[in-house]
């Protein structure tokens, strides 16, 4: 049987995500036909795959790259430029589903405007929901679309919610690995190297979620996004350190009963059940053996050692524009570590400043996210140098 999906599109198709879901696609899904795929600035990964795919065509969002792709191609199909460009591949209604795989907060406005315009969405860019959580799921909620998750813990719990209802869910536990420096103690955290934060122990994924999980921002992120995605309470996420990545997350019903999902630690699985849920499909990745792995391990994080998922905690109670804000300014403060300007330790005192010093607003609106987001990225910018001092 395929896939029901005929016709998909991908931004950020040349990303650890995107050329994972190219890879399922081309093993689970023979009919289906790629509309569009997308880049920054990865312009030889984007030909390879446009020659291979064949797609309508691309879009190229850094302007140099796009120069540069344009005046060398081979591909015949349309190359377009910016996001203009990016906002109208994913409105396109002859797409059946979008696949958006960007990273950071460019990924808002493709996830809004796919939403609005009712075209099934699954989700790798958490930070779309972090940051207009509230906007992106009351619009898919009116649409009657419900956002298909790609992170591995948020495809967990919709795998463990296949058959159950919403009211039967007292809570969700998210498992964490806990990074490369879950054992480190807090003094030792000044002297944390980039290339040992771009160490997961686990995960092979793009260098700003590998940070992220570093950091641990990560996990407050995915607390947002599973608030949203399944329409939870705050009280009703909880955060558990697993550091074998085994268990990718879990369901608590009231009846006490505990379901999880477990497998190997590879993002083609979340990827494959997007595209085919609630059926499966078979998948050529490890199986796991769990005699082998012979012990599974759990504990609670540390909210002390670990900031960023203290301030995401505490941002995601504000709501309002204040994700937004916390998920701008991270994304400042991880670019800054990994240009080596900052150090990990100042990844917090940054997002911190912003979410104390830029406008609050209730209810914003999806153009107050954006004005936010823009806010956030100059005051960051102008001011690092003087928070870290
Ligand atoms: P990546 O850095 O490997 O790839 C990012 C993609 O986005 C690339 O195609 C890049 O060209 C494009 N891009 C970068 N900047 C852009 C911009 N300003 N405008 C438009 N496109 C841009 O990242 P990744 O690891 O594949 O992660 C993608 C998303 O998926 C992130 O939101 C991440 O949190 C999420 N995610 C990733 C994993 C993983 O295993 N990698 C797991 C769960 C969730
Ligand atoms: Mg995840």
């Amino acid at each position: 049987m395929e896939i029901k999906y005929k016709k998909i599109s991908i931004l950020g198709s040349t990303g650890s995500i995107g050329t994972q879901a190219l890879e399922v696609l081309n093993e689970i899904a023979h009919d289906t036909k790629i509309h569009y795929l997308s880049a920054h600035k990865n312009i030889s990964t984007l030909e390879k795959q446009a020659i291979q795919f064949q797609p309508e065509g691309i879009v190229i969002t850094d302007k140099d790259s796009f120069d540069k792709f344009r005046d060398n191609t081979k591909f015949k199909g349309n190359i377009l430029f910016g996001t203009e460009a990016l906002n109208n591949v994913a409105s396109d209604s002859s797409n059946d589903l979008l696949i958006s795989a960007i990273v950071g907060f460019a990924g808002v406005m493709p996830a809004y405007n796919a939403i609005q315009n009712n075209i099934n969405l699954a989700l790798a860019n958490k930070e779309a929901l972090v940051s207009a959580g509230e906007i992106i799921s009351r619009t898919a909620k009116l649409n009657k679309k419900e956002i298909i998750p790609i992170d591995s813990e948020h495809s967990a719990i919709f795998q463990c919610l296949a058959g159950e209802s919403k009211e039967n869910i007292e809570k969700i536990i998210l498992t964490a690995s806990g990074g490369p420096f879950r054992k480190l103690k807090k003094e030792e955290f000044k002297d944390i190297t980039l290339s040992q934060a771009l160490a997961h122990p686990n995960w092979s994924m793009g260098k700003k979620i590998t940070i992220d999980s570093a950091t641990m921002m990560n996990k407050g992120f995915e607390v947002i996004e599973a608030l949203w995605l399944f329409d939870l309470n705050p009280d009703q996420i909880e955060v558990l350190i697993h550091p074998q990545s085994i268990v990718h997350s879990m369901v608590q019903f009231k009846d006490t009963s505990i379901k999880a999902q477990l497998g190997s630690p590879d993002m083609k699985l979340p990827i494959a059940y997007a595209l085919t849920a609630p059926d499966r499909k078979f998948l050529n990745i490890d199986r796991i053996d769990l005699a082998k792995i012979g012990k599974l391990t759990f504990e609670t994080p540390d909210l002390e050692k670990f900031k960023c998922l203290s301030l995401a905690f505490q941002s995601l109670k504000k709501k309002g524009n204040s994700n937004a804000i916390l998920n701008t300014a991270n994304d400042i403060a991880v670019s800054l570590f990994l240009e080596n300007k900052i150090h990990f330790t100042h990844i917090p005192l940054i997002i911190e400043n912003a979410l104390n010093q830029i406008n609050f607003i209730a209810q914003p609106s999806i153009e107050d996210i954006i004005s936010t987001i823009e806010e956030t990225k100059k005051y960051t910018l102008k001011n690092y140098k003087a928070i870290i001092n």
